[in-house]
């Protein structure tokens, strides 16, 4: 803990999408409890999401504000892309703030997109600290294939969608079939500049000064290793899982399209483990098809459910389900207090598309997966929940062409709410084993070595 005369000032870069941000911010409030301070880079519109740490922390929280760069400035293959090379505009005003303030950041923490922080850093003279919303293991394929790129696609050059890629390189050799690598990686343009500019910063992460994880070393000690070795040193720290003891007023990510009581009050009169909480995300949407199967499977299951869906694909939803479902089954249209259900007694299961923050959410929560990838780092987060760890069982295989079979869906539905699963019994083991990671273990160690190797100097 540093006191006001001693403490470090650091600045702190999120991406600016809800499971890059909110992980950020939740780290953001572990280094404010230990006395830093902290000037957090900010848009405009994510300003809400920073009231509950500023109205905390008023007088070591500082924010920059900036109005969200113009990705249409950048025009590129890839929507994503855009938005990742338009934040390269902050570069000077930047270096303008810093120049400027009376005690400037000793060092900069930004998501993993922001590679192009890396020179900045350098320029400042200051260090780069590269924060992961992804996994250990999402975050070495990620850095491994863009760093491959260009020998991975020689190898299918006919773009096989079917061509099974072998990754002998990382712990436990993960194979996947070319349809579930990254979307983002597939659509990478050769000589196509902002791309080029893209795969240079991601490259760059693995020159930064260190790597932080959202993570802990029981549930990815492995990988976390792999990452050591491939950066040829050891300032990698698993710090995770990184969420808030309580949910605040304002709701972690946005605010709840259901009132907070009514969603309890719901809750409370279930039975434990009764509830299977159906989420993909914050962007991730679903096709019509894939709404009617699960729709439907719901339907003929014998579960209670709360099923989030976002406000544009409302218009999926069978006419007359949620009046069939009424008492049995809550919709949320919109935004979902997503830590609140999962930690309420009566979830018992969570049907995901495997972001890293639900997994985590999930596996903090002791609730049984049901995985649904759908793109991104999910199919690897998935291999990890099913296969490695045995605390989920597959639902679908995600797209494009693979939408489950109702029948068979209702059955994953009913039978995940069983008590004697043997993926329920794990799962409660490993949430307890990441509770105490944090509370008293190796997540609390790795947070306390990496403020005390940032501050050394
Ligand atoms: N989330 C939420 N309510 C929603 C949708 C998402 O609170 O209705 C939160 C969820 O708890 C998680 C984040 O948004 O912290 C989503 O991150 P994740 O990595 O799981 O998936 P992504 O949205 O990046 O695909």
């Amino acid at each position: 803990m540093y006191d006001s005369n001693d403490n470090p000032h650091l600045l702190i870069y999120p991406f600016n999408a809800s499971g890059h941000i909110i992980p950020l911010l939740d780290f953001t409030h572990h280094l404010l409890r230990h006395g830093l301070t902290i000037t957090i880079i900010i848009s405009s519109s994510n300003l809400p999401l920073l009231h509950p740490l500023i109205s905390s922390y008023p007088s070591s929280l500082h924010k920059l504000l900036f109005s969200d760069p113009d990705p249409d400035h950048h025009p590129s293959p890839h929507p994503l892309i855009a938005k990742v090379i338009a934040t390269q505009q902050m570069f000077d005003p930047i270096v303008r703030w810093f120049q400027s303030h009376p005690s400037p950041p000793v060092a900069i923490i930004s998501d993993f997109f922001l590679g192009w922080t890396n020179e900045l850093a350098a320029h400042l003279g200051i260090r780069r600290v590269v924060f992961s919303p992804a996994g250990a293991l999402g975050s070495s394929i990620f850095h491994m294939l863009w760093r491959d790129l260009p020998e991975i696609n020689a190898l299918n050059g006919d773009r096989d969608e079917s061509f099974l890629l072998s990754l002998p390189e990382i712990p436990n050799s993960p194979e996947f079939p070319w349809r579930q690598l990254s979307p983002l990686w597939r659509s990478y343009k050769e000589g196509e500049p902002n791309f080029e500019s893209f795969r240079k910063g991601v490259i760059g992460n693995m020159t930064a000064w260190g790597i932080v994880y959202n993570t802990f070393e029981d549930l990815e000690g492995v990988y976390i290793d792999h990452m050591k070795k491939q950066i040829g040193h050891d300032r990698v720290w698993a710090v995770g899982p990184l969420l808030p003891e309580e949910d605040g007023p304002v709701g972690r990510g946005g605010s709840s399209a259901v009132p907070r009581d009514r969603l309890l009050m719901w809750l409370d009169k279930k039975p434990d483990d009764s509830v299977v909480y159906i989420c993909f995300g914050s962007i991730e949407r679903l096709s019509e098809k894939e709404m009617s199967v699960l729709t439907s499977a719901l339907e003929l299951s014998n579960v209670d459910f709360i099923l989030c869906v976002k406000t544009s694909d409302l218009k999926f939803i069978p006419s007359g389900f949620e009046d069939r479902m009424s008492g049995r089954g809550l919709i949320v249209k919109g935004w979902a207090p997503q830590l609140v259900i999962l930690r309420h007694r009566a979830v018992g299961s969570f049907v995901t598309h495997c972001g890293w923050n639900s997994t985590l959410e999930g596996v903090a929560a002791g609730v049984m997966m049901l995985t649904w990838p759908l793109g991104a780092d999910q199919f690897a987060n998935e291999k990890l929940l099913v296969d490695q760890l045995g605390v989920g069982k597959r639902v679908c295989e995600g797209r494009p062409e693979n939408v489950p079979d109702s029948v068979e869906l209702t059955q994953l539905l009913d039978e995940s709410l069983s008590c004697d699963r043997p993926e329920r019994v794990k799962i409660k083991e490993l949430s307890q084993t990441g509770i105490k990671a944090v509370k008293e273990g190796t997540s609390m160690r790795d947070l306390d070595m990496f403020i005390n190797q940032l501050c050394e100097h």
